[in-house]
């Protein structure tokens, strides 16, 4: 397939490496002049985009999503796909996906997980929301660039199911966090904490997968001085997005709400920026009640 890539930042570029390792022919931009081995480059997105049969983008948020489709869209051709891999608000997903089909254009929004390293080792987690027919024509490259493409729905349930499970993870890794804290305070070694909470009813990807505590349970970044992993202000974006939806949709989500509230804490106001979103546990270690 010709593909074009727009946004080749942490993601972006190994994704497109990973097409091109594949036998894609695959034409990049990015704003910042970034260049992968084996993409072509292009002189803007609108380039990349004309006569791709893909167009994929990777970008930082919804607002640089509808700019950039705005530009791409007209420059494509009738029937190809353009499929937004980035983390954004579901009613930019849901708008960008409008204008895509009323030109004639397949749309999916896909956000992934598995971080760079996902990226990186062709593994990520494809969340899709489009048609049957936008999804078919995209789930070859998913395929080359992850191990798991669930077809969510459509338009924007992929974004939707993305900020659903971070949510449910930024919440479990501070109730975790935060019990550890107060295990500690109670004197309960960790270790013992562990044993008994990840065969309990507690137990949690957080506790059982990506123990917070450093030298308890697998290896995690706690065991590497929280580098991360996945960054605190990651979680931030995805949990304010969230919430961003939960209010555009008038759902209630008090334990949400209260995440986006403390990561907020954590990045903007302490130390949280550039450590892993499960460096909360030293953080709750370090206060007190008040
Ligand atoms: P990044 O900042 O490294 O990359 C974004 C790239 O987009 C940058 O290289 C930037 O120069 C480029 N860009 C910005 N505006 C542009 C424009 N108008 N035209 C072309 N290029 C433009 O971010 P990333 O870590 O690669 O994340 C990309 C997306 O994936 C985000 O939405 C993020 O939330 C999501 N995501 C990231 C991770 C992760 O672990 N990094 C995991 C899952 C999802």
């Amino acid at each position: 397939m010709k593909i074009g890539f727009i946004g080749l930042g942490n993601m972006g570029a190994p994704m497109a490496a990973n097409l091109v390792k594949a036998g894609h022919e695959v034409t990049g931009f990015d704003t910042a002049g970034v260049t992968v081995a084996g993409v072509a480059t292009a002189a803007s997105a609108a380039e990349a985009a004309t006569g791709a049969d893909v167009v994929i983008t990777m970008l930082p948020n919804g607002a640089i999503l509808r700019a950039v489709a705005a530009e791409v869209i007209p420059a494509m051709t009738k029937g190809a796909a353009l499929v937004d891999c980035s983390t954004v608000d579901v009613d930019s997903a849901r708008a960008v996906a409008a204008d895509a089909q009323a030109a004639g254009l397949l749309a999916v929004d896909a956000p992934v997980s598995g971080g760079t390293g996902g990226a990186t080792a062709g593994t990520l987690t494809f969340m899709a929301g489009g048609s049957e027919a936008a999804f078919a024509k995209a789930k070859p490259l998913f395929d080359i660039m992850g191990q798991k493409a669930v077809h969510c729905g459509e338009a924007g349930a992929g974004q939707a199911a993305k900020i659903c499970n971070n949510m449910i993870l930024g919440v479990t890794m501070i109730a975790t966090c935060e019990a550890f804290a107060l295990a500690d305070k109670l004197g309960l070694d960790r270790q013992k904490m562990f044993d008994v909470v990840s065969t309990s009813s507690g137990y949690s990807w957080t506790m059982n997968a990506y123990c917070p505590a450093p030298g308890v349970g697998p290896q995690s970044p706690a065991d590497n001085g929280y580098k991360p992993g996945f960054a605190a202000e990651l979680m931030l974006k995805d949990l304010r997005l969230s919430q961003q939806a939960a209010e555009s949709a008038d759902a209630d989500t008090p334990m949400g709400k209260a995440a986006a509230a403390l990561y907020a804490q954590f990045v903007e106001a302490e130390d949280g920026r550039g450590m892993d979103f499960s460096a909360m546990l030293p953080r709750f270690e370090k206060r007190g009640r008040s």
